[in-house]
């Protein structure tokens, strides 16, 4: 009897421990259906929905491929470790290992997380340019380019607003 009573606490506990991570990785997207930091399946959203849901900075840059001003995102200059998602579907994008200091005004990093981005042909400003967006939500993110440094050479140069940066050890932190 009391051995089942133990069993009962401690997998009421861990039921509890798991809903309370959910909540708070849904933290400032209660109105976001789609925001996930663990399911990477592909999402087929259209913009109308899209609008309804998303700030409208948001929306500009991951839908409507709009340019934030350069030294003007919120993460063009932080160094602190954690970990980089897509603001629009919370995908997994790219740890702080991977950014580098760059004197370009945006976000950079030298490689993204394995299957998290993929690339289109960008031909829209007079320029030829790679567009990189979510693989999960299609968003803009921004473009890559071949000054990178080592060890990729790559530059992933991205919008702050279509990041979300979450510091390490967040949710231990916040119980
Ligand atoms: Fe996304």
């Amino acid at each position: 009897m009391r051995s089942a009573l133990i069993l009962f606490v401690l997998l009421t506990g861990s039921a509890l421990c798991v809903s309370a991570q959910q909540i708070k990785s849904n933290k400032g997207h209660e109105n976001n259906p789609y925001y996930s930091n663990t399911d990477t399946h592909h999402l087929n959203v259209t913009n109308a929905q899209w609008k309804k849901i998303l700030p409208p900075a948001l929306y500009a840059t991951a839908r409507e491929q709009v340019t934030e001003a350069p030294f003007t995102g919120k993460y063009w200059n932080a160094d602190a470790k954690g970990t980089y998602y897509c603001a629009v579907c919370g995908n997994l994008l790219f740890r702080s290992t991977a950014k580098f200091a760059s004197d370009c005004g945006w976000p950079s990093f030298f490689e993204a997380r394995k299957g998290s981005v993929v690339y289109h042909d960008d031909h829209s400003a007079g320029m030829d340019r790679t567009e990189v967006i979510c693989a999960r939500c299609d968003s803009h993110l921004g473009h890559i380019f071949d000054d990178g440094p080592p060890p990729t050479g790559k530059r992933f140069c991205m919008n702050s607003v279509s990041l979300e940066f979450k510091p390490d050890g967040a949710f231990k932190t916040a119980n």
